[in-house]
């Protein structure tokens, strides 16, 4: 093990540099920190040194705690984590002590950090536990404690010393959001002290230490008379700023992430306590939330799953497929962000409309973002030069010459695809993989219009493409490996997390919420009452209710979906009582937020008001409203139910692409962790139980597929029976 190794100088400062071999971050593991302690103990103990110094030997200090250390000590149960984390206290509280005289406060050694660059979780925990954090102007640096983002909070003292340093409520965007900063806004907030140039940072950290008297090394909250800044939660003027920091946490999360909760607990009841008993108060709110499933859940799917797949975890075997020049065929919403995104990535694009002006507005729309970025000084003129000039906006398809990779986004119509396809063929050389973004055409019929199936592949991005991450990899029957290769590769250039599924009606993320909208607006023609439905999916974690999300995509796309599936699907076809509903908005000319009207109603300006009281009118409320978990449970099986037939089908072929593809393709509650992650959280038994009770009140849709009977009754879980690998398709 040799993460931290020690070398002291002639002037008697020890430096400890921060290197984890075969990692281009540090990212901290149990065993690391121990030699990082025993390396303190022999400075602390060395009379030759005078002082420490923490660094690193990287471009950045650390990354954070290893999240997969994180996820396995759940497996020692609840006091193995209280343990470990009070003995990484003990260690953090050591390097602040520094062998300081409890009563005197005098006799330390002076301890700083000194982070070359970025310095995440742990990566800022541990600095904080020093007498001075100094880090190098690096504008591309974060500094922060993101660990609210995937569920958990920071349970290294870091908020327990955030907030007695900063006050409660200086300190919550980064401790309850998550809020990163660079170096100079970290110093203006008062997370870090000081501000160096890069070359000058070590020598300015010894000079610190050299020059350090014994005040300087007394935290405040180990001083006598500290008081909060800010005022103490439980006193007059620190009081409203609780009150109001636990009324903002509850309407940003609903209740339902732990880990906000928590953190807001750890700090009110920790500042009734002396430092170190805060400490031990954080230690079990820490501990409570790393064995609430909700954190195991969140960790798997938003760090070490998504990583795994942007990595490349389902990628086929084949020599690199990075894209150099791409094709872009549609300059319409879709098309003119994916040729935004992609250039904004390095690669050549040529952006291909049926007119010129079509074909500019496309260019203009990377224009536009290129300006806001450059408005929040986020992006420079050059840079915006630079983008721009890979995009040739054009009609002429002789362009396409030279492309490796071309992504169609024209109308959604099968014969304008085909016909687009024929003129690409003409203009390129076979082997040229293309790629359609349909949302709702099945792929391998329109391979079908392509002389080369193998080499045809569906990309689908999700609106807007410049925001939404996912982006869903569409294998048709035909698509041969070197075809799925080339769309990842593609999606890990323009860095966005990539799933790939096999060719079914709706593919996956569109599958699963269709469902979900359908079952909000068929419980509107039942006379539920709307606003119980859009806060019942609140209340579980969906971003937004089914009705404002229709409201959203507009409802003439509702319709035309419904139409296009009607026809494919005949007398089979089971959402009549929902198309009752959206054909009568429509026809009223009522279409969402982009006419300002549909199950909302809005303002001039297009802000939302509040539920539209003609909907009341036309489906009068049922005397007896259900339950809200009854509601929930419409809402969440609606879709978990699909993921399982999709599995099933083997339209899915790995739970972790389900999961992830939920949360970020259409915001499926991220504290469950997906809909798999949350069947396993409820038990497939349960899960059956609540699908017989649905079935029995409102029909064949909620019966349980075979392979969650199956599994109830083995008593297996969906990661335990796939192992949360690639299953066989
Ligand atoms: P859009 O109407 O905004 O853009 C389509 C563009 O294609 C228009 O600029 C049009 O002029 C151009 N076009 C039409 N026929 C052409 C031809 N023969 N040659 C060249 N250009 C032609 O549509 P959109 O919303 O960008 O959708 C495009 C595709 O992406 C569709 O297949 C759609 O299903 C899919 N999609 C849309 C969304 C969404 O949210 N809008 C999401 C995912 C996928």
């Amino acid at each position: 093990m040799t993460d931290f190794t020690m070398n002291t100088d002639a002037d008697g400062v020890a430096t400890i540099t921060w290197d984890v071999a075969a990692k281009s971050m540090n990212v901290m593991s149990t065993e690391a920190f121990g030699l990082l302690s025993d390396l303190v103990d022999q400075a602390l103990a060395d009379a030759a040194v005078k002082g420490i110094v923490i660094t690193s030997a990287k471009k950045d200090f650390a990354g954070g705690m290893d999240l997969n250390v994180i996820a396995r000590m759940r497996a020692g149960g609840a006091q193995a984590i209280f343990d470990g984390v009070m003995q990484m206290h003990k260690v953090l509280r050591k390097i602040e002590r520094a062998g300081m005289d409890p009563k005197t406060l005098k006799g330390a050694k002076p301890i700083v950090a000194a982070l070359p660059g970025t310095a995440l979780g742990i990566g800022l925990e541990l600095p904080l536990s020093c007498h001075r954090i100094i880090a190098a102007d690096n504008p591309k640096a974060k500094i922060g404690l993101p660990e609210i983002m995937v569920g958990i909070f920071p349970g290294a003292g870091g908020t327990t010393r955030l907030s007695r340093k900063l006050g409660a409520m200086m300190a919550a965007p980064f401790l309850l959001e998550g809020k990163l900063s660079d170096p100079k806004s970290a110093k203006s907030a008062g997370l870090i002290d000081e501000v160096v140039a890069p070359e000058a940072l070590l020598a300015r950290a010894k000079e610190w230490v050299l020059s350090a008297t014994d005040a300087d090394l007394v935290k405040p909250w180990d001083a006598k008379g500290y008081k909060m800044p800010g005022g103490a939660p439980y006193s007059a003027p620190g009081f409203p700023t609780f009150v109001g920091a636990s009324a903002m946490v509850h309407g940003k999360t609903m209740g339902v992430y732990p880990a906000a909760k928590a953190l807001l607990a750890a700090v009110y009841e920790g500042s009734l306590v002396p430092f170190d008993v805060a400490l031990k108060i954080e230690a079990r709110h820490f501990t409570s939330v790393l064995m609430d499933p909700s954190s195991t859940a969140m960790i798997r799917s938003l760090f070490i799953n998504k990583e795994a797949l942007e990595k490349g975890a389902n990628r086929p075997a084949a020599p690199d497929q990075s894209v150099k020049k791409l094709g872009v065929i549609g300059a319409g919403m879709m098309g003119a962000g994916i040729a935004y995104v992609s250039a904004n990535a390095g690669i050549e694009v040529v952006l291909i409309d049926s007119t010129q002006e079509a074909a500019d507005r496309g260019k203009a729309h990377s224009e536009g973002i290129l300006d806001k970025g450059m408005k929040r000084g986020k992006v420079t003129a050059a840079k915006k030069d630079e983008v721009l000039g890979r995009i040739l906006a054009t009609t002429d398809y002789a362009a396409l010459k030279g492309v490796d990779l071309i992504v169609e986004a024209v109308f959604e119509d099968p014969k304008v695809k085909a016909g687009v396809m024929k003129q690409i063929e003409a203009a390129v050389d076979g082997g040229t993989i293309i790629a359609s973004n349909t949302s709702t055409l099945p792929i391998t019929g329109l391979a079908a219009a392509t002389s080369w199936p193998e080499d045809f592949i569906g990309i689908h991005f999700f609106s807007p493409v410049d925001k939404m991450n996912l982006v869903e990899i569409i294998r048709g029957r035909d698509t041969k490996d070197r075809a799925v290769a080339k769309a990842l590769d593609f999606v890990r250039q323009i860095r966005k997390t990539p799933i790939v599924v096999n060719d079914a009606r709706f593919f996956y993320a569109n599958r699963c919420i269709i469902p979900y909208l359908n079952e909000g607006i068929r419980m509107v023609a039942e006379g539920v009452e709307p606003a119980l439905i859009e806060n019942a999916a609140k209340l579980v974690g969906m971003p937004l209710g089914p009705l404002q999300l229709v409201d959203e995509t507009s409802i003439d796309l509702g319709v035309k979906i419904a139409k296009a599936t009607k026809q494919a699907m005949g007398s089979d076809y089971p959402d009549e009582a929902v198309d009752k509903v959206l054909f009568w908005l429509a026809d009223q000319g009522r279409l969402g937020r982009k006419s300002k009207s549909g199950f909302y109603a809005y303002d001039d300006k297009g802000d939302r008001l509040g539920l539209w009281d003609g909907l009341e009118a036309r489906y009068p409320l049922d005397k007896a409203q259900p339950s809200l978990t009854d509601v929930q449970h419409r809402l969440l099986f609606s879709q978990v139910l699909e993921a399982v037939r999709a599995l099933e089908e083997g339209v899915l072929t790995d739970i972790r692409e389900g999961d992830v593809g939920a949360i970020l393709g259409w915001g499926f509650a991220p504290w469950s962790g997906g809909p798999f992650s949350w069947l396993d959280i409820i038990g497939a038994a349960r899960a059956v139980d609540i699908c017989r009770s649905l079935t029995a009140q409102f029909g064949p849709r909620f019966h349980a597929p075979a392979l969650l009977r199956e599994m109830a009754e083995k008593g297996e879980t969906f990661y335990g029976r796939f192992g949360g690998e690639r299953r066989a398709a």
